[in-house]
């Protein structure tokens, strides 16, 4: 018993989750920008949803809430201050509320920067953190309503969470983000190993990425492969996590 945690891609390369509450049977989604695809895996489970949970406002991201909502009955989570654009938003959050799904906690960590209002949802005791498109595999998100100062408070944030820790982040971008990773740092074998272990897993990926099998996914990842791989949270100042956050923008 525990928390079971469903990979459903969706969109072009994201990554909608299905978190069971294996004891109750009660579920939770983050992050559906379309209904039916999730919709297919909470009847395939047959499990009754209680939370819509998003990370942030961006249509990708949330753009399936409202029907979701309807359909299930269920509240829409997202940060306070997105209480105005979140597509279908009726319950508000912030840093260190927590939530429960059956009987599966989580705490909120407010990480704005890629988005004003961006939260990560940690389930502690299951060992997973929901990053959205804050901190990715390889990678972390575009600063389009937040700076460099903001991005690496995030980074630090997210990475005090334990090691084991499973990062579930908001889309498939691992490859491409550790051929950044590794024209940052040539000499990072973590880097240069992680590498060629995504393009194995992604070598034979599905044309259509709602195709995609488990086995053609890289994440999660972990917050230790994180430290060990990430060139931003492995920057050592804010000058140079912005400096890297702006070259891999024209990368
Ligand atoms: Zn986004």
């Amino acid at each position: 018993m525990g928390l079971r945690i469903e990979r459903i891609p969706t969109w072009q390369d994201n990554y909608s989750y299905l978190l069971v509450c294996e004891a109750t049977g009660e579920a939770g989604v983050v992050d559906a920008p379309e209904l039916d695809p999730v919709v297919k895996r909470i009847e395939e489970l047959d499990v009754k949803v209680t939370h819509v949970l998003s990370t942030h406002h961006h249509p990708d991201h949330s753009m399936a809430n409202p029907a979701l909502a309807e359909k299930y009955a269920a509240p829409v989570y997202g940060h306070i201050t997105d209480a105005d654009r979140l597509p279908g938003f009726s319950n508000g959050l912030e840093e260190g509320d927590t939530i429960q799904i059956g009987n599966e906690a989580a705490h909120i960590l407010f990480i704005p920067a890629h988005t004003k209002g961006h939260i990560a949802y940690v389930f502690d005791d299951a060992g997973a953190v929901f990053s959205g498109d804050t901190l990715f595999a390889g990678g972390c998100g575009r600063l389009f309503e937040g700076n460099p100062q903001m991005m690496f408070d995030a980074m630090a944030k997210l990475g005090a969470l334990p090691g084991e820790t499973r990062v579930f982040c908001g889309h498939e971008y691992t490859e491409s983000n550790l051929v950044f990773a590794a024209h940052v740092e040539p000499d990072n074998t973590a880097v240069a190993s992680a590498l060629e272990n995504a393009r194995k897993v992604r070598a034979n990926a599905a044309a259509d990425w709602h195709d995609a099998t488990p086995a053609e996914m890289t994440v999660p990842s972990t917050i230790a492969d994180e430290h060990a791989t990430n060139p931003f949270l492995r920057a050592g100042s804010v000058e140079e996590l912005g400096r890297r956050r702006a070259q891999k923008d024209s990368f």
